[in-house]
């Protein structure tokens, strides 16, 4: 593999409950590499380097947002903090889907002139007769706010690994494209 790139920040945001830190736990316990663990902010934050595509990248993924004061001043500049964010909503509980949207817009407001990648993403997907949710009506609203859309279940660790190398390839894009 080439040099390493990066290092790449990634923010989880979503309500609480919906599974942050259990994919941020997954993310943690890659086993290609020596990840690293520490607190900040009242959050944790994890670092790993993955291979993508045979290239390595370093990824700081940062589970601090259900750790901030409800103060707008330190969730606004968790918004700040970013290279690309992880909307996280649970396929169970549709305000929790209603409130990934709202974080889109505000995202999009505090971000306007770059084109910082979103990933939405639906966790629990393994919880099917509980469905809240429909496939289709998400990947509908990603589209509208230009994110990309995927489910996972981090109980299951289906879908995860493909979630964290997909926003590795955002990113180089965005790299690239600059
Ligand atoms: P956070 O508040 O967003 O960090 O959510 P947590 O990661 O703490 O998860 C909240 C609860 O949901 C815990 O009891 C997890 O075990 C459970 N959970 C997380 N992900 C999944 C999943 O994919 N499927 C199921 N069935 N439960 C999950
Ligand atoms: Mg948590």
């Amino acid at each position: 593999p080439s040099a390493s790139a990066g290092p790449f920040t990634v923010v989880l945001l979503g309500d609480g409950g919906v599974g942050k830190s259990a994919l941020a736990s997954i993310f943690a316990g890659a086993s290609d590499s020596m990840g690293s663990e520490c607190e900040l902010y009242g959050g944790e934050i994890f670092e790993q380097t993955i291979t993508v595509d045979g290239e390595r990248a370093s990824v700081t993924l940062l589970d601090i947002w259900d750790s901030q004061d409800e103060d707008s001043w330190s969730k606004q500049r968790c918004l700040q903090t970013g290279d690309a964010f992880i909307i996280v909503y649970a396929i169970t509980d549709r305000s929790s889907f209603l409130h990934a949207s709202d974080l889109r817009v505000q995202l999009r407001r505090e971000r306007e002139a770059d084109r910082t990648p979103i990933i939405l993403v639906g966790n629990k997907s393994d919880l099917v007769r509980c469905r809240e949710v429909s496939v289709s009506e998400a990947r509908a609203s990603a589209s509208v706010f230009d994110c990309k859309f995927i489910e996972t279940s981090a109980a299951m660790q289906h879908n995860v690994w493909p979630l964290f190398e997909g926003i590795v390839r955002q990113l180089r894009l965005r790299r690239d494209a600059r």
